[in-house]
C-alpha cells in the first residue's frame, strides 16, 4: 500500500460485511484493500458461539471469523491494520484517509464498520459477555432454552426479544428503570399478554452475579424506594441501544433518524460509488448472514459501477 497507489474498491471494516465484500471483490479482479483496525471479525470475533450460520450447526465466533479471513487471504486480499478517520467523496476517485496521514484514492468505497450495544457498564457485565450476558436474543436464546433470562431495556429491541426468549425459555424477567416502556404498544400489548414475562419496573441492574458455570443472578434496585433485591437467572440479555458505527460516515450520504445509512438495493448510498454493508445499514435485521450478503451485493455492484464509469 503507498499513497500513489489507485484502487477499484477500499472497504472500511473487516467484520462479516468487510470481508465477504473483499472475496467477492478480489473474485472480479477488483484492485482491493480493506482497512480494519482491530482484529478482523467485528462483533462476530468476541461472540462466544454461533449456531444460525448456513452450514455450521455450531461454530465458535472467533473460529467463524478466521474461515472469513483465510478465505479473504486466499484471494490475496490486501488487509491494511490502520484507523480509517475520514472518508472524502470526489467526482471521479474517493478518498480514505487514515490516522498516519496516509490517504488513499479509489472509485468505489465500501463502508462496513458495524455497529456497537450500549453497556450497562455494572460489575460482572464484561467478565461473563459470553458466559450469560448477551446482547442477541437470536444469536444466543437458544443456549438458554427451558432455563430462566432477564432481559433489560424498554425498546422495541427489549420488548421484541423478551418475545422471542418467553417462546424458547422458562422464565423471562423484563427489567425496564421507568414505569412505561419506550417501545411500540403493538409489542407492548404482546409483552403484557405474555404470561412468561414478569416485567419488573422502576428497576435497575446493579451486577451481574456468576459461579463457575457463568451468570446465575442478578443484583437489581428499585429507582424509587431504593431497595436491593437479587433475582436467580441462568442468562442476561441488554438491550439498551445500539449504535451503528457512523463516524466515517461523509456528509452527504443519507441515514435515518438512529443513525443507520440509508441504501437502495445495490447497498449503495446517496453517493455513487460509495456503499454501505452490514449492521451499518438500515434493513430490516442485524445478522452474520445478512452481514456477509450485503457484502456480496456491495462487491457485485461495485464491479459494475467501475466497468460502467471506466474512461467516463
Ligand atoms: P432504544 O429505543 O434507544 O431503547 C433503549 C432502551 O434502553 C430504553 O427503554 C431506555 O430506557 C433503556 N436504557 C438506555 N440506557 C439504559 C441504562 N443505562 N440502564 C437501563 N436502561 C437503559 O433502543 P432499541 O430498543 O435498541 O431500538 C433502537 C431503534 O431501533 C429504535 O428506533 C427502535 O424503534 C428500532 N427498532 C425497531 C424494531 C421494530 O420496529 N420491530 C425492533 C427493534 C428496534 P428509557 O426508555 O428510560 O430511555
Amino acid at each position: 500500500m503507498s499513497e500513489d497507489e489507485l484502487y477499484d474498491v477500499i472497504i472500511l471494516g473487516g467484520g462479516p460485511a468487510g470481508l465477504t465484500a473483499g472475496i467477492y471483490a478480489m473474485r472480479a479482479a477488483l484492485k482491493t484493500v480493506l482497512i480494519e483496525k482491530g482484529l478482523p471479525g467485528g462483533q462476530v470475533a468476541i461472540t462466544k458461539d454461533v449456531e444460525n450460520y448456513p452450514g455450521f450447526i455450531e461454530i465458535g465466533g472467533f473460529e467463524l471469523c478466521e474461515k472469513f479471513l483465510q478465505h479473504a487471504k486466499h484471494y490475496n486480499l490486501e488487509i491494511v491494520d490502520k484507523e480509517a478517520v475520514k472518508t472524502a467523496p470526489g467526482i471521479d476517485f474517493h478518498s480514505v484517509h487514515l490516522v498516519d496521514g496516509t490517504v488513499l484514492r479509489s472509485q468505489v468505497v465500501i463502508l462496513a464498520a458495524g455497529g456497537t450495544a450500549h453497556k450497562l457498564n455494572i460489575p460482572g457485565e464484561e467478565a461473563n459477555f459470553g458466559k450469560g450476558v448477551s446482547y442477541c436474543a437470536t444469536c444466543d436464546g437458544f443456549f438458554f432454552r427451558g432455563q430462566t433470562v432477564a432481559v433489560i431495556g424498554g425498546g422495541d429491541t427489549a420488548l421484541e426479544d423478551a418475545l422471542y426468549l418467553a417462546k424458547i425459555t422458562r422464565k423471562v424477567y423484563l427489567i425496564h428503570r421507568r414505569d412505561a416502556f419506550r417501545g411500540s404498544r403493538i409489542l407492548q400489548q404482546r409483552v403484557f399478554a405474555e404470561p412468561l414475562i414478569e416485567i419488573v419496573y422502576n428497576t435497575v441492574a446493579t451486577e451481574i452475579q456468576s459461579n463457575d458455570k457463568g451468570v446465575c443472578g442478578l443484583s437489581l434496585k428499585d429507582t424509587i424506594t431504593g431497595a436491593e433485591r437479587s433475582i436467580d437467572t441462568d442468562g442476561v440479555f441488554i438491550f439498551v441501544g445500539f449504535r451503528p458505527n457512523n463516524q466515517i460516515v461523509p456528509a452527504g450520504i443519507k441515514m435515518n433518524t438512529s443513525g443507520y445509512v440509508i441504501t437502495d438495493e445495490k447497498c449503495e448510498t446517496t453517493i455513487p460509488g460509495i456503499f454501505a454493508v452490514g449492521d451499518l445499514r438500515q434493513k430490516y435485521a442485524n445478522q452474520i448472514v445478512l452481514a456477509a450478503a450485503d457484502g456480496c451485493t456491495a462487491a457485485l455492484a461495485a464491479a459494475h459501477y467501475i466497468e460502467t464509469h471506466q474512461g467516463s
